[in-house]
């Protein structure tokens, strides 16, 4: 833990705002207690995703009982701080361990509204003290699984799942119907140049059974190098858009240093503000919807994939401006038209 300072004098106190404060908090459920630690800055959302941890309940399926705060642990954006808990109280969750994954499903949020960050602002958020903290301490939580080795010499390519690969809003009695177009291809001619990793903000659960489904995890054209979950996801402060969960790629390249860095990264994600750790790194692809009616028409991978190829002879990809992908493919086509 990157905080080894705080005693048990914290314990009877609320923990104050802005500090790295850890708190130790008893959590029980079905008939057995949980010890979990948390820091000050931590939002609601977090705290779910440690208990996720240990109890294997999905952090929407919580519910959080703690005498004299009312209603405010099913606000995910409350910070810690913000809630008067004292380690000398136990809190109680409800919730069940989810093993209906079509409820899962069927039940994940839409998010429509990917907010714009001004550029001034991703630089904020990304060198704020309080969220490199965050960062730091989920680099030494969480354990990368390597599925397959990393190959020296190859560029890291980081997919997110739904609206990236999979139109997880729809449904189909075969999930393959909800696949984007060409994703095995894409993989495929990647795999070339690109490790692959992919990264969910759903449970690894989740994560395996579905990449399962479509066939990208015994695909014999591409390896998958890794799969990260929720909670590789940390949750940042911004001033004009409050609290969110983000990506960060740091956390892959404070792992995997001898092999991936911000120089040979790139990330797909339909979410513009899962870059805002790395907005140098991120691709914003365009989301991948209803699937029955687009997927005659999306040749978003293909496209994609003309682009990665191209960027792969590149040393240094952060100079790149990501937003400007689509033109990029289209001067290099021209360029050897004209050659
Ligand atoms: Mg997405």
């Amino acid at each position: 833990m990157a905080s080894s300072s705080s005693s048990g004098s914290a314990a009877a106190t609320a923990i104050s705002p802005e500090t790295e404060e850890e708190l130790t908090l008893t959590v029980k459920w079905s008939g057995k207690e949980y010890t979990v630690r948390v820091c000050a800055d931590d939002s609601v959302a977090e705290l779910k995703r440690r208990i996720c941890v240990l109890t294997n309940v999905l952090p929407k399926r919580q519910k959080l009982l703690y005498p004299k705060v009312g209603n405010k642990l099913s606000d995910d954006s409350l910070l810690l701080s913000q809630i008067p808990l004292k380690s000398s109280l136990k809190m109680t969750m409800i919730g069940t361990v989810e093993d209906d994954i079509i409820v899962d499903q069927a039940e994940t949020p839409e998010i429509i509204d990917d907010f714009e960050l001004g550029k001034e602002e991703a630089v904020d958020i990304k060198d704020k003290e309080v969220n490199k903290q965050k960062l730091r301490r989920r680099i030494d939580q969480y354990k990368i699984k390597i599925r397959t080795p990393c190959r020296q010499g190859k560029k890291l390519l980081v997919l997110d799942i739904d609206y990236t690969l999979f139109d997880h809003r729809s449904t189909a009695e075969n999930p393959l119907q909800l696949m984007r177009p060409y994703l095995h291809e894409f993989l495929s001619a990647a795999y070339a140049e690109y490790d692959i990793m992919i990264w969910s903000a759903t449970s690894m659960k989740w994560v395996e059974l579905k990449m399962g489904e479509l066939g990208v995890l015994n695909n014999p054209n591409y390896k998958i190098t890794a799969l990260l979950d929720h909670l590789a996801m940390i949750t940042v402060q911004s001033d004009a858009r409050g609290i969110f969960d983000c990506k960060p790629l740091y956390l892959i390249w404070a792992h995997l240093p001898e092999f991936y860095s911000a120089k040979n990264t790139i990330m797909f994600d339909d979410l513009r503000r899962n870059f805002v750790m790395n907005p140098q790194n991120g691709l914003t692809i365009k989301p991948f919807r209803k699937a029955h009616a687009n997927r005659d028409k999306d040749q978003e991978l293909v496209k994609l994939t003309q682009y990665l190829l191209a960027i792969a002879e590149i040393d240094d990809l952060s100079s790149l401006d990501h937003s400007r992908w689509e033109s990029f493919t289209e001067d290099n086509v021209k360029r050897r038209r004209h050659a």
